[in-house]
């Protein structure tokens, strides 16, 4: 772990004058399994608090495609202690002291709150760096050092090339809410004039072309099936300085095989046999290895294709909702409905195979309900994810109108029962 020993050169009256440069950087949470390891050989692990960053798992996921590079405007040992802190909503996965000792805190997998940006933070791994962006030489040599090796290990591992397109400072991120503006949402202009981009990154590049660089596959491949057809969809894979030299996309049972050039993102199988289980599998190769990936099934279209009986119909009336959807060989449904006045849609019915979801409307209020239903693969996670869940496709909301139950013959004699004067 990063102590502050390194930092005393500096007053500590102008460290609190300081602005908090890593403040306020939080981002929605998403969920998902707990997981938190080592990355890298080269540091000590610190975990931050869950509450500070996004359980994920990338690079299924996620794509991993750029390091976001900041200072702490703190000693290391307190930037540390902020992201061990669930009231800081702020984390990052690595924390680099000016001696040159690295942290990890977050799992490269997971998604650190960083860049004030969250797309850039799903796409990014976060590097912290103890010093001012604004005071100069308070950076070191070690310090560039320790982290120039840490970046090419993922350059290595991740294929995030040793660029300047993809290694950026935190004060190039987009402000998400206007793209003229940068530093993320807060503005932030770390790590400022004084980082040293040019050594920072000839060591980087220096060290990763010392390491292996096969290529690494982006999140899962999609397959799309329409009658004897399947089409396997993939984004180009990543390497850090040897290039990819093509793809093999094999589908079985059968030993399907496709060989193409490294500029192909998709393939198209013919002929495929009814009633068969397809698995699409795709390999990326240059000459330090390759990298295989399973191509999820993709949903791509959901209807809801029955009502019965059609609306509107008096509240204890039993209604079939049915479904349909395409592209996918083993859809699952899921439906949901909206009540009268609620601000929520409720999951009616989870993920299953039955596309019909039977609708017990006894002892509901009066009024417009509105259904929908969502569909995925059974191989598939789910690329949208919203409450409570997540989907490839869905039906567009449609409404169905209960009315009033008319009171039956019995109350009808039990008003006047208790009505009659006595
Ligand atoms: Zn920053």
């Amino acid at each position: 772990m990063g102590g502050p020993r390194g930092w005393l050169s500096v007053p500590a009256v102008l460290a609190l004058l300081m602005s908090n440069q890593v403040a306020a950087e939080a981002a929605p949470r998403s969920s998902s399994v707990f997981a938190g390891t080592l990355d890298y050989s080269g540091a000590t692990w610190v975990p931050a608090d869950p509450a500070d960053y996004s359980f994920a798992e990338r690079p299924h996921d996620y794509p991993v495609q750029m390091i976001v590079i900041h200072d702490t405007e703190l000693t290391a040992y307190s930037a540390i202690e902020k992201f061990q802190d669930p009231s800081s909503a702020v984390s990052a996965h690595y924390v680099v002291s000016r001696t040159g000792q690295i942290t990890q805190m977050v799992a490269e997998q997971d998604i650190a709150w960083h860049a004030g940006n969250w797309d850039y933070n799903t796409r990014a791994i976060g590097i912290e760096h103890e010093g001012y962006a604004w005071i100069p030489g308070t950076f070191t040599f070690a310090e560039y050092q320790a982290s120039a090796r840490l970046i090419a290990s993922i350059c290595s591992r991740w294929g995030v090339p040793m660029d300047r397109q993809h290694v950026i400072g935190h004060n190039e991120v987009p402000d998400p809410n206007d793209p003229s503006k940068f530093g993320g949402y807060g503005h932030r202009t770390d790590p400022g004039p004084y980082w040293n981009w040019n050594l920072y990154m000839s060591l980087a590049q220096s060290y990763a072309d010392s390491l292996p660089s096969p290529p690494h596959m982006m999140p899962d491949p999609v397959a799309v099936t329409s009658g004897s057809t399947a089409t396997v969809t993939w984004q180009p894979a990543q390497t850090c300085h040897v290039p990819i030299t093509g793809y093999t996309v094999v589908g079985q049972p059968g030993n399907l095989l496709r060989q193409l050039p490294p500029t192909a993102t998709s393939v198209t199988f013919n002929h495929l046999q009814a009633g068969r289980n397809y698995t699409f599998t795709v390999t990326a190769i240059n000459a330090d290895g390759h990298d295989t990936v399973t191509a999820q099934w993709r949903c791509d279209l959901a209807t809801m294709t029955t009502v019965y009986p059609s609306p509107p119909q008096v509240s204890g009336t039993g209604v079939t909702f049915s479904a349909s959807v395409s592209g996918c060989p083993h859809p699952l449904y899921q439906f949901l409905t909206l009540a009268p006045g609620s601000p929520s849609w409720q999951l009616a019915q989870a993920y299953s195979s039955s596309a019909t979801f039977r609708w017990n409307t006894t002892g509901l209020v009066a009024g417009t309900y509105y259904y929908t239903v969502w569909a995925r693969d059974a191989s598939s996670t789910g690329a949208t994810c919203t409450d409570p869940d997540c989907f490839d496709a869905y039906s567009p909301a449609t409404s169905y109108r209960l009315t009033i139950q008319p009171c039956p013959a019995v109350c009808d004699l039990l008003y006047l029962v208790f009505t009659v004067p006595r």
